[in-house]
């Protein structure tokens, strides 16, 4: 049996290796180098575009129990997240460089797959296919995409997570310590007293915005990963109780 897979990022990939190690003949796509996405920037597989995080690995939490399910059917990108993990108190975290590299190796080595490098515009449905280029898809495949699935489409907004350089801070005021009680010292933390809170959630508002991408779309926000300017102006509480814990 063949199945061709489009978009070798996490998705294609790991539905490649469970496919190829089945005994399935994968033929997968992959647009990068010849053409990348505005978020994507590496030629490597399985990318991580944002947060190095694959979040926590407790049982109890709905993250740690898709890893366990993932490891009972096999996962190889889990594998690849191991041998790239990096300290981060309770959760997996990995160097994105390592896993994606780690991720290349076991897809280009694998006897049942082969790697077309180009750009897939059309869904050929003459053998099964499986659509895994991501939420970046555009162009003529994501035309392709809506034919068939009708005109109601997702919306992206990308929430940039703020980088602050571990030079930076003042070490008499920021202190090391878990995430929620959980694991290793592994976060730096900043206290505020009240009126340095309310400095800063001002300033926040305040603050100037970065300019939408095109594939932003409209405002339509995902609430259950929001950009901190749009929690901050649903009111100061907002991320105190949010992002912020714990409260205080
Ligand atoms: C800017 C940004 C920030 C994000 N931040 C986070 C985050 O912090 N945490 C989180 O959990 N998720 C985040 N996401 C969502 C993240 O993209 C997904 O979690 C994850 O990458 C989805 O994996 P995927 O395999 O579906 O798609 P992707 O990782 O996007 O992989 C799709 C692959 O398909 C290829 N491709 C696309 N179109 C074609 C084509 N026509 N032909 C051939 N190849 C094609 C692409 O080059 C890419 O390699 C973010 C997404 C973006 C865009």
């Amino acid at each position: 049996m063949q199945v061709k897979i489009i978009g070798a990022g996490l998705a294609g990939c790991e539905a490649a290796l469970w496919l190829a190690d089945r005994g399935v003949q994968v033929k997968l796509y992959e647009q990068k180098p010849a053409k990348y996405s505005p978020a994507h920037k590496s030629a490597g597989f399985a990318e991580l575009i944002c947060s190095n995080s694959l979040k926590a690995e407790r049982p109890d939490s709905a993250s740690g129990l898709l890893k366990i399910e993932m490891k009972m059917m096999g996962s190889h990108l889990l594998d690849a997240a191991e041998t790239a993990r990096v300290a981060a108190g309770g959760a997996l975290a990995v160097d994105r460089d390592v896993f994606s590299t780690a991720v290349t190796e076991m897809v280009e080595n694998h006897p049942n797959i082969t790697v077309r490098r180009e750009e897939v515009t059309a869904l050929d449905e003459s053998a099964p296919v499986l659509v895994a280029s991501g939420p970046l898809t555009e162009g003529a495949l994501a035309q392709a995409v809506a034919a068939l699935t009708g005109d109601h489409r997702l919306s992206f907004y990308d929430a940039v997570a703020p980088i602050v350089t571990a030079e930076s801070l003042d070490y008499d005021k920021v202190f090391a310590a878990s995430r929620y009680g959980r694991g290793e010292a592994d976060y730096l933390n900043c206290p505020f007293n009240k009126e340095e809170y309310e400095a800063f959630h001002a300033a926040l508002i305040a603050a100037e915005r970065a300019p939408l991408h095109d594939f932003d779309g409209d405002l339509t926000v995902y609430e259950g990963c929001m950009p901190i300017e749009v929690m901050a102006a649903r009111g100061a509480d907002t991320i105190r109780f949010g992002p912020l814990r714990p409260v205080g």
